[in-house]
């Protein structure tokens, strides 16, 4: 059975790095591609990082009931669009959300039977380091991150399964065990 998995946790705790490895891991998964109004970063390309919308045409997709999710997050719209999972769901494939911890919300209360992962960092300290050593953004904007960061780390009970991010193989290996023991598939 294909299963929606939704994994969060606060940025720069490297749900980006986990799910790439997660993704060559295990077989018949397919990341969903959200939708933002935030501007692309340097090397990012639409329709494969993100759908690169206006704020306009984000409203557009609001009234027109297009998202099965959306928050706002440091300014910017983000939103998971209905299309996306079902689709994958339709031809077999197990989706993965990569969200924030409003939209994983809303996933839980759409669709009861997704399973949801906290990706937790070892002391919230790292997270800094990450976002500084990642590169990709301006340190106001790492500043704004960090800020929604402790409002997520207080929401991480909230969810079924928490991954440390501590070594990367480690958690790597959580994540992977998580996810193949709920499609049912052997340890790989
Ligand atoms: P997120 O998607 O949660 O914002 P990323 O996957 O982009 O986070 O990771 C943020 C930064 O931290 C990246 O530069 C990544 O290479 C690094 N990183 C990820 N996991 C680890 C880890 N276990 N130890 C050290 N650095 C890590
Ligand atoms: P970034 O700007 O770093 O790509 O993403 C910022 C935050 O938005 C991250 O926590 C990321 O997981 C989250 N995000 C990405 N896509 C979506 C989405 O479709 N819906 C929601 N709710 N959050 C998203």
């Amino acid at each position: 059975m294909a299963k929606v998995f939704v994994i969060t946790g606060p940025s720069g705790v490297g749900k980006g790095t986990l799910i790439k490895e997660l993704l060559q891991r295990v077989p018949d998964l397919e990341l969903s591609v959200s939708a933002t109004t935030r501007q692309p970063r340097e090397g990012e390309v639409d329709g494969r990082d993100y759908h690169f919308l206006s704020a306009a045409q984000f409203d557009r997709r609001i009234d027109d009931e297009d998202f099965l999710e959306f928050a706002t997050y440091s300014g910017n719209l983000y939103g998971t669009m209905r299309t996306e999972v079902e689709r994958r769901l339709a031809e077999g494939h197990s989706v993965v959300l990569e969200i924030e911890v409003q939209g994983a919300r809303q996933v839980r209360a759409a669709m009861r039977e997704s399973v949801q992962v906290f990706i937790a960092p070892p002391d919230p300290s790292v997270l800094r380091e990450r976002l500084d050593s990642r590169g990709t953004d301006a340190p106001h904007a790492i500043d704004a991150r960090l800020e929604v960061a402790s409002q997520e780390m207080a929401a991480q009970d909230e969810f079924a399964y928490r991954v440390v991010n501590d070594d990367l193989e480690h958690a790597s290996d959580e994540l992977e065990r998580i996810v193949r023991a709920e499609l049912g598939l052997s340890d790989g």
